[in-house]
């Protein structure tokens, strides 16, 4: 929502107004400081404590396991956190997960690579999911011309409805995620990152700018993974990174040496859509630049000095002379023109309160995980 209230950035991290939800302390701390020290902080063991609680989760999924091929499911992308836990969850672990890649069609040079290094090095099995394009591009333009921020909710819900679905297909009871607390403990408000799992608003926007159906893309509803998966089907998601101390330089670091793993400039870089929209569009079009919330993370669990991520935050995240080439790029494979794409970065913004959503119904459903201590990091 657009407000006038006078800029403010947090003393503490680097979060600022661009989040109109943020609230601040009389010291000028914001709320994700707050929640940090007074919520995760006390809740997050990467110490003996937490190994000893990620052993008694190891133990109960190979029992839940036994006498399978895989005992659990493993969702990579090639970035680091993923690429980090698949180690975690062999070496450490002792786990047989099945890796599951899925290929939206923005795959970098080096996603492809880092899954393929990761997988041989660790001797793992891998199966790759490929999203039919003509359907990926017709709901990725279809965002693009609703003027939404969340442009990357097709390529993110593709991801977990397909990682969801096949779970439930192949009777998984576990699926690993690479969240965690350490370089995501400050969360993009859903101003900046909408809920991909919002069926109801990728339906309705699909069906005001989209003209083709949707016959195979994964389509999964918050909903029934949160609730009918969960409950019902018994499938669990477990947060590995969480128990066991996770730096984000020492983990690429090990993943360079050990794997030949490639890093790539930024968090989410790994697909070329994601460095595009986030990088260039998001921070232009609409003024949220999502390094802020990454930065604040490392800072608050003091990977990065609240300095050095001003220093960044000034850059632009993006190279300007590869601006053209990426526009290029982007429309060529969208199967529009350059001056298209720049119309549609030039029009009119809109919010997802624009179209059908279950905004309500999913803040209701934060405040119960929070409530119980299921969640812990601000969700808005
Ligand atoms: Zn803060």
């Amino acid at each position: 929502m657009m407000n006038q209230r006078p800029y403010q950035i947090c003393s503490n991290c680097i979060m600022d107004t661009s989040d109109s939800g943020i609230v601040f302390d009389s010291r000028g701390w914001c709320d994700y400081c707050n929640n940090f020290h007074d919520n995760i902080l006390p809740n997050w063991h990467t110490d003996q404590r937490g190994e000893a609680e990620l052993m008694r989760i190891a133990d109960e999924i190979k029992r839940a396991g036994r006498g399978r091929d895989h005992d659990c499911l493993l969702g990579i992308s090639g970035g680091v956190d993923s690429s980090y836990l698949a180690y975690v969850a062999k070496e450490k672990m002792g786990l047989r997960p099945l890796v599951f890649h899925t290929d939206a069609g923005w795959n970098s040079q080096q996603a492809v690579h880092n899954v393929e290094r990761i997988v041989e090095g660790l001797g793992l099995d891998l199966h790759t999911e490929v999203v039919n394009w003509e359907e990926m591009k017709d709901l990725q333009l279809a965002f693009f011309k609703a003027q939404v921020p969340h442009l990357d909710t097709p390529q993110d819900h593709a991801f977990f409805a397909a990682l969801y679905k096949f779970a439930i297909e192949h009777g998984f009871k576990y699926i690993l995620n690479g969240g965690n607390y350490s370089t995501e403990c400050v969360n993009e408000p859903s101003e900046w990152h909408y809920h991909a799992s919002d069926l109801r608003q990728l339906k309705d926007i699909h069906r005001r700018f989209g003209t083709r159906p949707l016959k195979s893309f994964p389509l999964c509803d918050i909903f029934t993974y949160r609730v009918y998966y969960r409950y019902v089907k018994g499938l669990q998601v477990v947060r590995p990174l969480n128990y066991v101390p996770y730096v984000k330089q020492q983990a690429m670091q090990m993943l360079i040496e050990r794997f030949g793993w490639q890093p790539y400039a930024h968090k989410h870089y790994e697909s070329r859509f994601t460095r595009f929209y986030e990088g260039y569009w998001l921070p232009t079009k609409f003024g949220y630049d999502k390094r802020r919330a990454h930065f604040s993370s490392l800072i608050l669990t003091g990977q990065m000095t609240r300095a050095e991520a001003l220093e960044r935050i000034a850059k632009p995240a993006y190279d300007p002379e590869t601006i053209d080439q990426d526009f290029e790029y982007i429309a060529t494979k969208l199967d529009i023109s350059v001056d298209e794409l720049r119309a549609l970065h030039r029009g009119p913004n809109k919010t997802y309160r624009d179209y059908e959503n279950n905004m309500a119904l999913i803040q209701v459903g934060s405040w119960i995980m929070k409530t119980l201590g299921l969640e812990r990091a601000i969700k808005r």
